[in-house]
């Protein structure tokens, strides 16, 4: 056990025994925001929380201890919510799963297997233990199953580099998976893509799927400015069309979620969703979240959104207006 791990258990530990004592016995209640009030534009999660932020208010890997992946009760929980729940997401970097080598993952597909209906495993990368655990993870990964931040530089623990292209070359093991039906998401966010990794393995045969952005707090915050138009422009500096672009940040998405007819795209009763944005031409300088830098010649500068039918940062239409 590492000092993280040594300092979450006394933690837990200390706190099931204020429970005990001090209330013999008792119930922590671990208040969560659904996705959906939180974003207000994520109908479709893979899961609610990464950190635990319980009680004490600070960040604690949801990983340290496996007892908390427990195959049979997601499964189900993913099978009773099949309207929404896609499947299960995990996530297998050293700095969240610590020492535990496949085993997460491997609950992951278990209990994607139990939940039944083609529930897929999104299975998020960067920094894993080792470059082996990396290759093992490709390996496992099933037709359908998404690999998330495919495109991340994050370096493990020890500070090394153990993504899918090592030493300027794909992983074999990277290329089998593209091949086999993986797909592959950019999920950029604040630490999780890097020019040079997108580079060598799109050249290497390992394109992406879908483009993501990671948006949150923390991320939005960072260098890179995730937002998905930033990440579109991002890809058409590396050489896609807009068409391109926003078939894979809208399109492909919706047919792999596979929940509501049409989502993604602008045909007559599909879920009235979408982004206005202008194409504005002109130079533009794009950075990942390592530093590295590319110019790209178009920016796509987001107008408005519309979700469900309602414009966003409008007014909601009147239901008492007169006509
Ligand atoms: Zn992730």
């Amino acid at each position: 056990m590492n000092h993280a791990h040594q300092f979450y258990r006394a933690r837990r530990d200390a706190l099931l025994r204020t429970m005990r004592e001090q209330s013999g016995g008792g119930v922590a209640l671990i208040p969560t925001a659904p996705e959906v009030p939180r974003n207000r534009d994520s109908l479709y999660p893979f899961r609610h929380d990464s950190y635990f932020y319980y009680l004490s208010g600070f960040p604690e890997p949801e990983l340290y201890h496996l007892g908390f992946a427990q195959a049979d009760t997601c499964g189900r929980t993913i099978a009773e919510n099949a309207d929404i729940a896609i499947g299960a997401k995990v996530r297998m970097s050293e700095n969240v799963i610590n020492q535990a080598g496949m085993e997460p993952l491997k609950r992951a597909i278990r209990a994607c297997e139990i939940a039944g209906g083609g529930a897929k495993v999104m299975c998020h990368i960067g920094g894993v233990a080792t470059p082996e655990l990396m290759s093992q993870i490709l390996d496992a990964l099933r037709q359908g199953d998404i690999l998330t931040h495919c495109f991340t530089g994050f370096p493990n623990n020890a500070g090394k580099f153990t993504n899918i292209v090592q030493e300027g070359k794909l992983l074999p093991a990277a290329l089998a998976a593209k091949k086999r039906g993986v797909l592959f998401d950019v999920g950029h966010g604040g630490g999780s893509f890097d020019f040079t990794v997108a580079e060598a393995a799109m050249q290497q045969g390992a394109m992406p799927d879908t483009l993501s952005s990671d948006i949150h707090v923390f991320s939005g915050n960072s260098p890179g400015m995730p937002y998905l138009t930033n990440v579109m422009g991002k890809f058409m500096a590396l050489g896609f069309t807009l068409e391109q672009v926003v078939q894979m940040a809208s399109a492909v998405p919706g047919r792999i979620i596979n929940r509501a007819p049409m989502l993604g795209t602008l045909q007559v009763g599909a879920p009235a969703d979408a982004t206005l944005v202008d194409i504005v031409q002109g130079p533009v300088e794009f950075v990942d979240t390592r530093n590295n830098k590319r110019s790209g010649k178009v920016q796509i500068k987001p107008v408005q959104a519309v979700l469900a039918g309602i414009a966003y940062g409008r007014p909601y239409n009147a239901p008492f207006s007169p006509s």
